[in-house]
């Protein structure tokens, strides 16, 4: 069985249907439905697994029993996300920069491995390049990365749409995850800051198809993202396999075999995505809570 990793996913969905998966660990955390995540994941050779976090501890225990299934995972425990904006599903919301600083503290205190942010909407499918909310302003994003990497943190930034994934890149995250819409420049600040890209084309690819999506329109922003990553591996951009792994559509194990075979589909070799899973590993590396350093 050959080893996978999965850079991007979340423990407390099933792959199915959010809302009953909310439902079912809201007021406490079912161990019966973490655990046959986990078994998924174990059965598709899954030994690493990078958490996106969840508001109900979820991928926070599953960090603690994953090593029974020969998986190591890391997570921020929670997301951070502003009030107003995306995010409430997977994380604590914020204000302003006071605030901010706070969930900083909490997730020290919570153990978190890294920090997530959630600075731009989701795609809506609608019309392309539509997402569901603004993205987070260009100053702001500069001082929370500034903040969390100040802590010691490295920074996963949930991020699309074209002039959000450059303030991100810009302002130095550590990886892009989705980055759908992302233009030419947001390409060249990547490359030359060699941040990670985990493009989830899984997650995209899921919602062709789907009742009540625009069919065309996701199946024009799966080709332009695979066009996107084409790109970025001529630019020596590092492309880590993520899949949104519990997202609706992406069941665990099958979701990320999945995301290896679309980015292989996209002209990455084996060993470029062995690379940038490591490099991503490295960057990520579990924290646990340890003092700032
Ligand atoms: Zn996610």
């Amino acid at each position: 069985m050959s080893r996978s990793y999965e850079c991007h996913g979340h423990l407390m969905m099933d792959g199915a249907d959010f809302a009953s998966a909310r439902k079912r660990h809201c007021s406490g955390v079912d161990t019966d439905a973490l655990r046959a995540s986990l078994d998924a994941l174990r059965a598709a050779g899954v030994t690493y697994f990078r958490d996106g976090g969840d508001a109900y501890g979820v991928s926070a225990l599953g960090r603690e029993i994953a090593p029974e299934y020969g998986i190591e995972v890391v997570t921020p425990v929670f997301a951070i996300y502003k009030r107003g904006y995306y995010g409430s599903i997977v994380g604590r919301d914020f204000i302003d920069i006071a605030s901010f600083r706070r969930r900083i503290e909490e997730l020290r205190n919570a153990k978190g491995d890294f920090v997530k942010l959630m600075l731009s909407g989701i795609i809506t499918f609608r019309a392309f390049g539509e997402l569901s909310c603004d993205g987070l302003d260009t100053e702001e994003i500069k001082e929370m990365v500034h903040i969390a990497h100040c802590e010691g943190y490295s920074v996963m930034a949930h991020v699309n749409g074209e002039q959000t994934v450059r303030a991100a890149a810009a302002a130095g995250v550590d990886s892009v995850e989705h980055g759908y819409f992302a233009d030419r420049e947001s390409l060249d600040i990547m490359s030359e800051k060699q941040i990670i890209w985990v493009p989830t084309l899984a997650a995209v690819e899921a919602f062709i198809g789907r009742e009540g999506i625009g069919c065309a329109v996701a199946e024009r922003t799966l080709d332009e993202q695979l066009d996107c990553v084409a790109r970025a591996r001529t630019m020596k951009i590092p492309v880590a396999a993520g899949s949104d792994s519990g997202a609706v559509g992406v069941p665990h194990g099958a979701g990320t075999l999945r995301e290896y075979e679309l980015l292989a589909g996209a002209g990455l070799t084996p060993d470029e995505i062995e690379s940038a899973n490591e490099m991503l590993r490295k960057k990520f590396a579990p924290r646990g809570g340890s003092p700032v350093v």
